[in-house]
């Protein structure tokens, strides 16, 4: 039965070879810049490309302050310290993510806590989330607390899913009811916005990746958008070891980090940036010709940005009516030489997260086996 979706959505790609799901491509100043650095023998943490780079990504996102770092775990972690979470805190996530973003919660001592995801954007839920709150939580002084661990819930922490824009703007509005502080995981979604605005610049801070597979690489990296002067300052001093500025003397006046992005890294990612455009254009038209392709189709959609979104489509998403047969149709797709692949496994099945405090999960359990991904990379 799957027969002719496959056929029908092998045929976008006007190519007998295999397609992947998600690999970079240089075509544009990538050489030259990297050449550039490795002659200026600037190729570690600090030079002339970082620079460029930190004010590339603010101004293309509208940032106030971006800050360059190793990876897109590593601008999570910081970001989640710099907005407050401590030791012991609950932050609320979605299951439906990549494990850093769990992980990077981990890293403060603080507690993973999901919440479940929605059809719509594959995101947070949010009437499902403030019911939740209701439910579970007590303002104590004006913390939020989670009534049945007692503990402080401090941040949410939301996902743009595959770089489809998720309900930003109501999620704000049940941190402000509730207390709490937004950190967006905008780690697949450079270039999509949400009434205009960058994904990543709504909460006090965002993370942008730039890992290999990621819309826009640095070969390993990352970004930390926060529209707070200060919070950037302290971005900055924090992924930096926290070291004071003096040009011989070593005074750190904290624990740091050293996240620090590589100069020849920035350097490639300088050149990625002035294609991002053109990758925008390409993956809008991909979903453009994935979309006919499911013309008469049943009981199965394309991933679609909603109406007060603008997606990057960094990778496109087949959602199903129904429960699937993951194997059989991953099985034909791999035969037909398209690289697919389900969604994650959702993180409070994960066996370190498994006791991790959860509302229920009700459609992100249903949506683990009707998401399957389909290639999204640009071929030249
Ligand atoms: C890629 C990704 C990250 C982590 O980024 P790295 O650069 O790989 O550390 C975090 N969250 C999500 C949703 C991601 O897709």
């Amino acid at each position: 039965m799957f027969e002719d979706l496959v056929a029908s959505l092998r045929s976008v790609w006007e190519t007998e070879k295999d397609v992947g799901l998600h690999e970079p491509i240089f075509i544009g100043n990538e050489e030259k810049y990297v050449g550039e650095a490795i002659r200026s023998t600037y190729v570690s943490s600090v030079g002339p490309f970082v620079d460029r780079f930190e004010e590339d990504i603010a101004s293309y996102t509208g940032a106030k302050k971006a800050v360059a770092v190793v990876n897109g775990t590593a601008a999570l972690h910081i970001s989640l310290l710099l907005a407050g979470v401590r030791e012991n805190d609950e932050v609320l996530l979605p299951s439906l993510t990549f494990a850093a973003t769990a992980n990077a919660v981990m890293y403060c001592g603080a507690i993973p806590h999901f919440v479940d995801s929605e059809y719509e954007t594959l995101g947070i839920d949010p009437i499902n989330l403030r019911q939740y709150l209701d439910e579970i939580s007590d303002q104590e002084g004006g913390v939020t607390i989670n009534k049945k661990t007692k503990r402080r819930i401090s941040v949410i922490l939301p996902v743009h899913v595959f770089g489809n824009p998720c309900k930003i703007d109501q999620i704000l509005e049940i941190a402000k009811d509730f207390k709490l502080e937004v950190v967006e995981d905008a780690a697949e979604s450079l270039g999509s916005t949400y009434r205009g605005q960058h994904t990543g610049t709504f909460g006090l801070l965002g993370a942008i990746s730039f890992n290999g597979n990621k819309i826009v690489t640095t070969g390993g990296g990352g970004a930390i958008l926060t529209n707070e002067e200060e919070l950037g300052q302290m971005a900055k001093h924090l992924t930096t070891t926290a070291k004071v500025p003096h040009r011989w003397e070593y005074v750190h006046d904290q624990l740091g980090y050293n996240y620090r992005m590589p100069n020849i890294n920035a350097a490639l990612g300088c050149a990625q940036l002035e294609q991002l455009e053109s990758y925008l254009v390409f993956k809008r038209e991909l979903f453009g010709k994935y979309k006919n392709a499911l013309n008469g189709q049943k009981g199965v959609r394309l991933m679609q940005e909603g109406n007060s979104a603008k997606s990057n489509y960094w990778l496109q998403a087949l959602v199903f009516d129904q429960k699937i047969n993951k194997d059989d149709l991953l099985n034909l797709f791999h035969e037909s030489g398209l690289g697919c692949r389900p969604a994650w496994k959702p993180l409070h099945k994960l066996p370190y997260l498994a006791d991790s405090p959860k509302s229920s999960m009700l459609n992100t359990e249903l949506l683990v086996d009707r998401v399957i991904n389909l290639p999204s990379m640009q071929i030249n």
